[in-house]
C-alpha cells in the first residue's frame, strides 16, 4: 500500500515539516564530542525540542529528552496487538561540521524537470553527473536543494521527517494496525558518538531500524568489521657521531619500513564495494621509539583476521630488518552486523516484505564504515538501515527526492504492519 506517495496533502505537510527541521541549526562538533561532551553542541537540543513538542501533541507516551539530548517515546500498540513485537524507529538530529548548517535556505523544484542547476558558491548540479538526480528528472520528483551557501541537512533530517510522519499517520489513521513503536532522535551522529549515551534503559524493543540511508531502495544490513591497531617499534639511540656500524638502531627507519610495505591494492584509495583495507592514520617517533596507528577494515570475519596477521607478519618483518624491537595492540571497534541479522533473519524478512508493499526494489548495499546501526546491532539489538531519499551527502551539492522520503515513509508504515502480521 502507498499512503503517502498517494497522497499530495500528506506530502505537502512531509515538505513542510522537512524544510522547518533542516533550517534548524543542529550541527555538532567532533573536538567536544571526543572529550565525552554529548551533546556536543546545545543547539542540537532546539531540534529536540521540537520534536519532543509534536510527539506530545500527537499522544505518544513517555516523551522525554535524556540530559544527554535523546529524544524518545513510544507509540502504544493497537487494541488488541499489544503482545506483538515492539521495534524502535531511530534518526539522527546533527549534521557535520565540514560544512556549515547555518542559515540553510532550502529551494524546493516542484516535479523537476532535470534542467542544470546553478547555486551560489559555483555549486552546480549537472544531471550528467549525477546519475541520481539524472533519474529524479526523468521521473518528474521533486527535488530540494541548499541556496549552494550551506548543505542541506536531509542527512538525517529527511530520516527524522519519514519516522515523524509515520507515527503521525498511524496515530491519525488506526484502521491500521501494529505493536508498540519506539523512537529515539540522537545527537552527534557525525562525531561518531551517536550511540554513547542511547538510553537503553529506557529501549525495550529487541530490534530496532535506523532510517538515515540514501537513494530509494537502499537497504543496509552489511558494515566492516573494524579494528585499530597500534605497531611500535623501540630503536636504540646514541649519538650520531658515534652510532658507526651497528651502534645505533633507528625506530623511524623501521616504522616508515613497515608502513611501505602494507599493500597497496588494501588501502581506503585503492579498494572499493566489499573490498576491506588497511589504513595508517597516523605515526609518531624517534630514534627510540617510533608508533604508527593503523585502521583495520573487512567484511567477513576470515578477511579482518588476515589483515590482522598480515599486519604482525609486516611489523616483525620490519623489525628484523633494522634490529628493532616491535610490540603490537588491536583493539575491535565495531563488528559487521550481518552475522547477528542473520540469526534474526525476521528483521529483515519483515522490512523486504515492507518494500514490496511500497513498490521499492531493494537494493542491498554494503556500508564502508560504521553505523548507529551497527553500534546498537553489537550491543545486541539488530539494525538495518532504511533508505531516506538524501543524496550526496556532508555538503553544499546535498539534495534530496520528496518522492523518495515519502516512499520511506511509506515503508515504515507497512513495516509497522507486517510486524503486527508476525
Ligand atoms: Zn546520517
Amino acid at each position: 500500500m502507498n499512503y503517502i506517495t498517494d497522497d499530495s496533502k500528506i506530502q505537502g505537510q512531509l515538505l513542510d515539516r522537512f524544510i522547518k527541521y533542516v533550517k534548524t541549526w543542529t550541527e555538532s562538533n567532533s573536538e567536544k564530542a571526543d572529550s565525552g561532551i554529548i551533546p556536543s553542541e546545545e543547539r542540537e537540543r532546539d531540534l529536540a525540542k521540537q520534536l519532543a513538542a509534536e510527539l506530545t501533541v500527537m499522544g505518544l507516551q513517555d516523551v522525554q529528552i535524556t540530559p544527554e539530548c535523546y529524544t524518545y517515546a513510544w507509540l502504544p500498540a493497537s487494541k488488541g496487538f499489544e503482545n506483538k513485537p515492539s521495534f524502535c524507529l531511530l534518526a539522527h538530529i546533527d549534521t557535520v561540521e565540514e560544512v556549515t548548517g547555518k542559515d540553510v535556505k532550502p529551494i524546493i523544484y516542484p516535479k523537476y524537470d532535470g534542467a542544470v542547476i546553478d547555486l551560489q558558491c559555483g555549486v552546480r548540479h549537472d544531471p550528467e553527473e549525477d546519475e541520481a538526480l539524472a533519474l529524479a528528472g526523468q521521473n518528474r520528483e521533486t527535488i530540494i536543494t541548499t541556496d549552494g551557501t550551506t548543505l542541506l541537512g536531509a542527512d538525517d533530517k529527511a530520516g527524522v521527517v519519514a519516522i515523524m510522519t509515520a507515527i503521525q499517520y498511524l496515530v491519525e489513521n488506526p484502521e491500521i494496525k501494529h505493536g508498540k513503536i519506539e523512537v529515539i532522535f540522537s545527537p552527534d551522529e557525525e562525531t561518531g558518538h551517536g550511540m554513547d549515551k542511547v538510553p537503553l534503559k529506557l529501549l525495550k524493543s529487541k530490534f530496532a531500524y535506523t532510517v538515515d540511508g540514501g537513494h530509494i531502495g537502499e537497504l543496509e544490513t552489511e558494515c566492516f568489521n573494524a579494528y585499530a591497531a597500534n605497531v611500535t617499534f623501540t630503536g636504540k639511540s646514541c649519538h650520531t657521531g658515534s652510532a658507526r656500524k651497528g651502534g645505533m638502531v633507528n625506530a623511524i627507519f623501521a616504522a616508515s619500513h613497515f608502513v611501505e610495505s602494507l599493500p597497496v591494492k588494501e588501502r581506503p584509495e585503492t579498494t572499493d564495494g566489499y573490498q576491506g583495507f588497511i589504513a595508517p592514520m597516523d605515526i609518531t617517533g624517534s630514534i627510540e621509539k617510533a608508533t604508527v596507528s593503523l585502521l583495520l577494515r573487512d567484511f567477513t570475519t576470515e578477511g579482518i583476521e588476515c589483515r590482522i596477521e598480515s599486519v604482525k607478519a609486516l611489523a616483525e618483518a620490519a623489525s628484523l630488518s633494522f634490529g628493532a624491537k616491535v610490540e603490537y595492540a588491536f583493539k575491535e571497534q565495531y563488528k559487521n552486523m550481518k552475522s547477528v541479522l542473520d540469526k534474526n533473519p525476521s528483521v529483515v524478512e519483515n522490512l523486504l516484505a515492507a518494500y514490496k508493499e511500497s513498490g521499492v526494489e531493494p537494493v542491498f548495499s554494503p556500508i564502508r564504515g560504521g553505523t548507529d546501526g551497527s553500534r546498537l546491532t553489537e550491543l545486541g539489538i539488530p539494525t538495518p538501515n532504511i533508505f531516506t531519499g538524501a543524496h550526496n551527502f556532508h555538503g553544499r551539492y546535498e539534495w534530496c527526492s520528496l518522492n523518495q522520503m515519502s516512499k520511506a515513509t511509506d515503508v515504515l508504515i507497512n513495516l509497522a504492519r507486517k510486524i503486527a502480521d508476525c
